[in-house]
C-alpha cells in the first residue's frame, strides 16, 4: 500500500491534521493503537482559544462547536479569600470558548468517517522505517502484518508515542521540567457554579473551577506528586476545593457522584527540532505543557496547522519552503506558550519551601491584580498569540 502521509496517532492532532489534508486532496492513512471508544474516553482539555476555533471552522468542523460552545470574555484568579476578573474580551478583544477536548475529537472522528479516508484504530507494533529517505510504517492489525510507503509520517502520537524516539538520540535535543505537585481533576454532572473560569491561588494550594458545558464541570485542586486517586474519597476532593475556592461556591457544591477522577503530573517539555527527514513531529509528541496556561491542545492544533499549509505547498505549489521552515515556525510559538504556562503555574501554586520564593509569589499576585499591563500581558497569552 501507498499513501501521501501516514499519521501516527488519532488524538486531537492527527484528527484534525487528516482533516485539513482530505479537504486539500491530499491522501492520508491514520494509526492509532487504542481504539476510537478509549480515545473518546480521555478527559483533558477545554478552554480553546480563537486561533483554535477559526482552525475548526476552516476544516469544516466547527458546526456544534459554534452551537454549543460557551464563548467567555473573562477568567478569574482567587487570592487572599477575593476574586479579581481579568476582562480578557476588554483587554484584547478576543474570547476563548469553553468546548471539551472529547467533544473536539468526537466531531473530528465522525468527519474522517464521513470522508471515507482510511483509519485503523488498534493498529499494534507501529513502526517507523527509514524516515531520512523512502519512508515506510508497518503495523500489525487482527492479527496481520501491513507495510504502508508514503511520502511524509506525521507523528502525533502524544508524549509516550513511538515517533519521537525514532529519531537517532544524537539528532534531537529535549528541555524537561518537572513540578514537584500534580492535579487531581473530578468531572460531574451539575450546573456550573461560576460563569468564568476561576484559578484560585489558596494557601492550601492551587484549584481551578471549570466546566465542560452548561451542565458539567471539571474542577481541579493541587496534590501532591506522589498522591493517587486511591487515597481521596469524592466528599474529601469537594471539601477541600471549596476551601480553596472561597466559601460562597463551597456552600453551594451539589452531592453528585464523579463521573471520572484521575490524576495529572505536571510537566514542561519541549523536543526540538520538529523535522527530522521525512518525519514532522506536532502536538504532545513534541512538547508537553502544564494545563495551567490552557496551551496543551492549542499548540497541538497550531503544529498541525503549520504543517498541513507546509503539505498543502508541497504538494499542490511543489515548494518545499514551508517544510523547510516547518519547525523554526512552531518552535517559537512553543516556547512562548511554554513560558506563559510556566509562569502562571509559578504564580498560582504552592510550591513546599522556600520563605524567600514564597513571598516573591505573593509580590507578583498582588502586582499582577493592582497592574493592568501586566493583566493585559496575562490576557494577550490566555487568549491566544496570532498563529
Ligand atoms: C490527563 C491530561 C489532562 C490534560 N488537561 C489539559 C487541560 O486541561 N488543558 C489543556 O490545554 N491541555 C490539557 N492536556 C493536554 C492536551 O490534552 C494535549 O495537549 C492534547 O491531547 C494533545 O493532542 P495530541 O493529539 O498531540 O496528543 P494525544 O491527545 O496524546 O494523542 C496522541 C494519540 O496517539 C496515540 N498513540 C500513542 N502511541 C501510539 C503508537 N505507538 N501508535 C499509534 N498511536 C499511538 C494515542 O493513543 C493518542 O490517541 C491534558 C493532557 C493530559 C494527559
Amino acid at each position: 500500500m501507498k499513501t501521501q502521509v501516514v499519521i501516527v496517532g488519532a488524538g486531537p492532532a492527527g484528527l484534525l491534521l487528516g482533516q485539513l489534508l482530505h479537504r486539500a486532496g491530499i491522501d492520508s492513512l491514520l494509526l492509532e493503537q487504542r481504539s476510537g471508544d478509549y480515545v473518546l474516553g480521555r478527559i483533558r482539555a477545554g478552554v480553546l482559544e480563537q486561533g483554535t476555533v477559526d482552525v475548526l471552522e476552516h476544516a469544516g468542523v466547527a458546526a456544534r462547536l459554534r452551537a454549543e460552545g460557551l464563548a467567555h470574555d473573562g477568567v478569574e484568579i482567587g487570592f487572599r479569600g477575593f476574586r479579581h476578573r481579568i476582562p480578557l474580551k476588554e483587554l484584547t478583544g478576543k474570547q476563548v470558548t469553553v468546548y471539551g477536548q472529547t467533544e473536539v475529537t468526537r466531531d473530528l472522528m465522525e468527519a474522517r468517517a464521513a470522508t471515507g479516508a482510511p483509519t485503523v484504530y488498534e493498529a499494534e507494533n507501529v513502526t517507523l522505517h527509514d524516515i531520512g529517505g523512502s519512508p515506510r510504517v508497518t503495523y500489525r492489525h487482527r492479527g496481520e502484518n501491513h507495510e504502508v510507503a508514503c511520502d511524509f509520517i506525521a507523528g502525533c502520537d502524544g508524549f509516550h508515542g513511538v515517533s519521537r524516539r525514532s529519531v537517532p538520540a544524537d539528532t534531537i535535543t529535549t528541555f524537561e521540567r518537572q513540578y514537584p505537585f500534580g492535579w487531581l481533576g473530578v468531572l460531574a454532572d451539575f450546573a456550573p457554579l461560576w460563569d468564568e473560569l476561576i484559578y484560585a491561588a489558596s494557601d492550601r494550594g492551587f484549584a481551578l473551577a471549570s466546566m465542560r458545558s452548561q451542565t458539567r464541570v471539571r474542577c481541579y485542586i493541587q496534590c501532591p506528586i506522589e498522591d493517587t486517586v486511591d487515597r481521596w474519597t469524592e466528599e474529601e476532593f469537594w471539601a477541600e476545593f471549596g476551601r480553596r475556592i472561597g466559601p460562597d461556591i463551597a456552600a453551594r457544591l451539589p452531592r453528585v457522584p464523579a463521573l471520572e477522577m484521575s490524576i495529572a503530573p505536571l510537566r514542561s517539555f519541549v523536543a526540538e527540532p520538529l523535522r527530522f527527514g521525512k518525519l514532522f513531529l506536532a502536538g504532545d509528541a513534541a512538547h508537553i505543557v502544564p494545563p495551567t496556561g490552557a496551551k496543551g491542545l492549542n499548540l497541538a492544533v497550531s503544529d498541525v496547522f503549520y504543517l498541513y499549509e507546509a503539505l498543502r505547498g508541497f504538494f499542490r505549489e511543489k515548494t518545499t519552503s514551508g517544510l523547510d521552515g516547518y519547525s523554526a515556525r512552531c518552535l517559537r510559538r512553543i516556547w512562548r506558550a511554554e513560558r506563559f504556562s510556566w509562569s502562571m503555574t509559578r504564580l498560582l501554586h504552592s510550591f513546599p519551601g522556600d520563605r524567600f520564593d514564597e513571598r516573591m509569589q505573593r509580590a507578583e499576585i498582588e502586582y499582577l491584580l493592582d497592574s493592568p499591563s501586566a493583566q493585559a500581558a496575562l490576557a494577550e497569552n490566555y487568549v491566544g498569540l496570532p498563529l
